[in-house]
């Protein structure tokens, strides 16, 4: 018979790679992991690449026969990483960042090794018990109170949809669970409400789950982009006028174009009066809250009825991982819980088994990254960290505000500044939103760094965020000088001053 030349000759006829070929291979693949973080600033931070150009270099069928890990590895250096955006670069500074770290690295390493599925307590109790202390722990470093009980789930869109689900669950006389929503008349519209500037996965779930666009209302916001409780309390009332009948209201917890923060208390004093279910949206801001001297800023979170705080954004656990907390856990259990006679085990009485609180059935071992990076950095060096993060922001906004032909557009409350040139004589709008979005075009091209943008009102908004565990001073200096000689060039180019 002809061995293949790309066909390692101890390759097993069946079952894995045989042991040592694992070893072998994961040692060199830690190692390039290691040099991949230590170097990761040498690369463009956005690739320079063309849509398709990744796809081209590879063949359009599998391999019938198995090749050899050398020849597998080769093609993520020359395939894959040209088209890699590293998020893990010091100078991304754009959306919000997730950064990964050592311990969430090698949790992920052995979380896939050990490959189990949480279902049930029963299928895997490390999971479901692990899961439940970290949350507990996590809880405890976020500073809300001990009835606030904590589920996983891949992202924060996935926990507002079982948010939200739960809200509608919470309408008990509608009985939406054993009669849907469609076919009977004797159901009112029903209407959840957020700010202007709530994230697009509220206005997915709300749609998801059947409510419709028409399902939601969007409350104005004030000068500092928060929403205004009055303005909530009126559209509310106005509803109920029509027979419209309120359900759910989304207070943002550090919006995802400016980090504003919905004033939480006013909210859920409305909320509470008008038997409303509240649920809080931080999935970026949330981290925040970590630093004692920070939880001012989420005054009354701890009295909604669910809250959403991403780990995988910044708290230093690779994606994804997402966490739902609510005060009310049996109404998401009554929501979704279904089991089937396969899935009865004899713990069901002392357990609480996680797929009866979600869509999902199978549980990876998320909580173990989240366990080794909150043991690994502790409370105090996570709060250090995003402590860091915050006093850097103020240093970015204050040379905005310094200088003459920046402007910033928004507070600061966290660590994500936003702000446009706005050069000495140039005021017109529309000029202003060509010249930034050009300005933000020209530096993401260069791979320089990589910042996104916002609109605020009318204008275009850059935003800088400094949320990256790996960020330096001199990353945030070398990034303000980019942004002044780009503004230069381009006003030199387009033959102003
Ligand atoms: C990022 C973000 C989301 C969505 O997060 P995913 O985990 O990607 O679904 C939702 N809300 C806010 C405020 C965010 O910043």
């Amino acid at each position: 018979m002809i061995q293949r030349s790309n066909q390692p000759d101890h390759q097993a006829k069946i079952g894995d790679m045989p042991a040592e070929e694992l070893r072998a291979h994961g040692h060199r693949a830690i190692d390039w992991v290691v040099d991949y973080l230590q170097n990761v600033d040498r690369y463009p931070v956005l690739p320079d690449i063309q849509p398709g150009d990744v796809r081209r270099k590879l063949p359009p069928a599998p391999p019938e026969e198995g090749e050899a890990m050398d020849r597998i590895l080769a093609d993520v250096d020359l395939v894959i990483m040209p088209g890699i955006t590293h998020w893990s670069h010091p100078r991304f500074f754009a959306y919000f960042n997730s950064s990964t770290s050592g311990p969430g690295i090698l949790a992920e390493l052995l979380a896939s090794a050990l490959n189990v599925n949480g279902m049930v307590w029963e299928s895997c109790p490390s999971v479901s018990e692990l899961e439940q202390l970290t949350l507990d722990w996590l809880r405890q470093m976020l500073g809300l109170p001990p009835d606030c009980w904590g589920i996983i789930y891949d992202t924060a869109s996935t926990s507002t949809l079982h948010a939200i689900a739960a809200a509608r669950e919470a309408l008990s006389d509608l009985n939406i669970r054993e009669q849907g929503m469609t076919g009977r008349h004797d159901l009112p519209r029903l209407r959840a409400y957020m700010s202007d500037l709530a994230h697009s996965s509220v206005d997915k779930a709300v749609i998801t789950l059947g409510f419709g666009m028409a399902g939601i209302r969007k409350i104005p916001v004030d000068a500092e982009f928060r929403m205004q409780p009055r303005a909530l309390a009126d559209a509310i009332a106005e509803d109920r006028k029509n027979g419209i009948r309120p359900f759910c209201v989304v207070a943002t917890a550090g919006t995802t174009s400016c980090t504003s923060i919905d004033p939480v208390s006013a909210i859920a004093d409305i909320c509470e009066h008008e038997g409303l279910w509240l649920h809080v949206d931080a999935a970026h801001g949330g981290a925040a809250a970590i630093v004692p001297e920070m939880r001012g800023l989420f005054d009354g979170w701890d009295r909604a009825d669910s809250i959403v705080v991403n780990p995988h954004k910044w708290m230093f656990v690779p994606v994804d991982l997402s966490v739902l907390y609510t005060r009310k856990p049996e109404v998401l259990r009554h929501a979704f819980s279904l089991v089937p006679e396969y899935l009865r085990t004899e713990h069901d009485e002392q357990v609480q088994n996680l797929m009866d609180y979600g869509v999902p059935l199978g549980r990876r071992f998320r909580a173990l990254k989240l366990w080794f990076v909150l043991r690994y950095f502790g409370s105090k060096g996570m709060a250090d960290r995003i402590r860091e993060h915050l006093r850097v922001a103020g240093t970015v906004a204050g040379w905005v505000d310094a200088h003459p032909d920046f402007e910033r557009l928004a507070p600061v409350p966290l660590s994500t500044v936003c702000f446009r040139a706005h050069p000495r004589g140039m005021d017109d709008e529309t000029k202003l939103n060509s010249l930034n979005d050009e300005l933000v075009s020209s530096i993401n091209r260069s791979g320089s760094m990589f910042l996104s943008h916002t609109k605020l009102g009318d204008r275009y908004t850059i935003r800088f965020v400094v949320s990256h565990l790996r960020v330096r001073e001199s990353d945030v200096q070398q990034a303000w000088k980019i942004l002044q000689d780009q503004l230069q060039a381009l006003l030199t180019k387009r033959g102003f001053k």
